[in-house]
């Protein structure tokens, strides 16, 4: 290379690429190397999928709303931002959760992710036919599955619980953390510790009895790790956590601290192509990339951190992308009424709702907002959040905006009698947010990098559509993509 200052290229400003390029200048400075990093960002701003709306005293997220507490790089991140004293917890009373069968019905007790855990709890619901438990309670006496080979959820369950309890329980739970069909999403990719419990235990019920046997100390177990990992500072101990004044205050903390170090960061900044620099054709190290504006920006390495659907097209053109080149996407839209307090006829005694897609709603799935997270709405007033649109059904996800409105509030009449007027609606469409990790998802992106290594030295790919569900993983798939840049080339 020659040159002492490595400039890295970091494609998309989200989650995953703020959190690559404040770790590469970190770890650069750490390890005494000069790093000119660009980051370039298609759309005016910052955040990609978080995107936090601060409006009349309301914390609107119209994108992920909070993340998963036992899951450490979110928390280092915050510690390293100064940001540990912004989280925030759930509310220690919202715990009930409802299942749309009817009407509102309490989530059954005695299931966890779906299967059972507590047979004399599970043995009481009615969410449940008699022949639907014996089936379900037949799990402890079904063989594992032999081979190495993937399989979809759906069929997984299936197999192992029977059908009506993925319809009724699974499939609202566990679809809606991808808005995805059960039968094409990934075991492997997805659930892992499914397969894991069925190998070790001969059946997910005894995995899932044990774990919760196990559940108080490996709790206070994590709740102890996830001090320590911040250096003894106290942190909420709900499941999940976000910050008092929404998500965005970690894109704003990366951007600031950037911006500090020097990082460029171009919005509007679209990549539009991939070229390896002609003048260095053959050494392999350096590239350029070509912006929709017609500039072009110089890197010896570059970070690809934009959805798959965006990424495979800038690179199909140097190497064989394979399956990822198809990947699926799901739209979803977040519908989010504002209500005064006055007026408002119900009393959200609970975290929110599931809504089984046998049941025919637009509605698939609902947050109240304001009860399970204190720091969303003043005092006197009520928030509450429904999704719209799932795999398969995209066309929700276009309707009017009063269309959506129309059918969302007749949703919430049918099922929780709720008739005031919101004071605001707030409609965000994602479409194509949620990549799908089909069957062989693994495999395919394994095979993938192996392709870019080989085509595209000092090119790399990260980000949600490869190995990260949500945001902390996000966080760590972008530090660990800043120590691979570091280390190339690295004897
Ligand atoms: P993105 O946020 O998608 O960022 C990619 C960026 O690349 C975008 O800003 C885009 O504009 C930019 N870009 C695209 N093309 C180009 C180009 N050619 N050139 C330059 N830039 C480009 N996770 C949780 O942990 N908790 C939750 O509660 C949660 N809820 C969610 C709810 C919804 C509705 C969705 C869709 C996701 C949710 N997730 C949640 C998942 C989480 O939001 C994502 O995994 C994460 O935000 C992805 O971050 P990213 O940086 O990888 O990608």
């Amino acid at each position: 290379m020659g040159r002492n200052v490595k400039r890295v290229a970091i494609l998309g400003g989200g989650i995953t690429g703020l959190s690559a390029a404040f770790y590469l200048k970190r770890q650069a400075g750490e390890r005494n190397r000069e790093v000119e990093v660009t980051l370039l960002e298609a759309s005016g701003r910052l955040g990609g999928k978080v995107n936090t709306l601060r409006k009349e005293g309301f914390v609107i997220e119209r994108g992920p709303d909070s993340f998963l507490g036992r899951k450490l790089p979110m928390l280092h991140l915050a510690r390293d931002l100064g940001l540990l004293g912004e989280l925030t917890g759930t509310n220690p009373q919202a715990v009930k959760t409802y299942l749309a069968h009817n009407g509102l019905k309490p989530m059954p007790k005695g299931i966890n992710l779906g299967i059972p855990n507590n047979i004399g709890l599970f043995a009481r619901t009615s969410l449940i036919s008699p022949h639907g438990k014996l089936r379900a309670l037949d799990e402890m006496r079904i063989p594992p599955r032999e081979g190495e080979e993937d399989e979809s959820v759906g069929d997984f369950l299936e197999r192992r619980l029977g059908r009506e309890m993925v319809e009724r329980i699974a499939e609202p739970l566990l679809a809606g953390i991808h808005a995805g069909d059960l039968y094409k999403l990934s075991l492997k990719a997805t659930f892992p510790e499914f397969r894991e419990m069925e190998l070790k235990y001969g059946s997910v019920i005894r995995g899932m009895m044990e774990a919760k046997r196990r559940a108080p100390t490996a709790g206070a177990q994590a709740a102890k790790a996830r001090s320590e990992a911040v250096g003894g500072y106290p942190i909420p101990p709900t499941a999940f956590l976000t910050f008092r004044n929404g998500l965005s205050t970690v894109i704003e903390a990366l951007e600031k601290r950037l911006r500090e170090d020097g990082a460029e960061i171009r919005l509007g900044g679209e990549v539009v192509r991939l070229e390896r620099s002609p003048a260095t054709e053959g050494s392999g190290s350096v590239y350029r990339l070509i912006l929709r504006d017609g500039s072009s920006v110089e890197a010896d390495s570059v970070l690809f951190t934009l959805p798959g659907y965006a990424m495979t097209p800038l690179l199909a053109p140097h190497m064989e992308v394979g399956p990822l080149g198809e990947m699926e996407y799901v739209s979803v839209a977040n519908v989010v009424l504002a209500y005064d307090e006055k007026g408002f006829n119900h009393r959200l005694d609970g975290s929110g709702f599931l809504v089984p897609h046998s049941e025919g709603l637009t509605i698939t799935a609902s947050t109240w907002t304001s009860s399970k997270w204190g720091h969303t709405a003043p005092a006197d007033k009520r928030l509450i959040r429904c999704y719209v649109g799932h795999a398969g059904n995209d066309a929700d996800v276009e309707l009017s905006d009063e269309e959506m409105t129309a059918r969302v509030r007749r949703d919430l009449k049918a099922l929780m009698g709720l008739t005031a007027e919101p004071r605001f609606v707030e409609i965000t469409r994602l479409r194509r947010g949620m990549p799908q990790y089909g069957v062989g998802h693994s495999e395919h992106v394994e095979a993938f990098r192996a392709n870019l290594a080989a085509a595209l030295p000092g090119v790399f790919a990260t980000g949600a559509s490869f190995d990260a569900v949500g945001l902390p993983d996000c966080v760590r798939i972008g530090k660990d993509a800043a120590d691979r840049i570091l280390s190339f080339g690295q004897a």
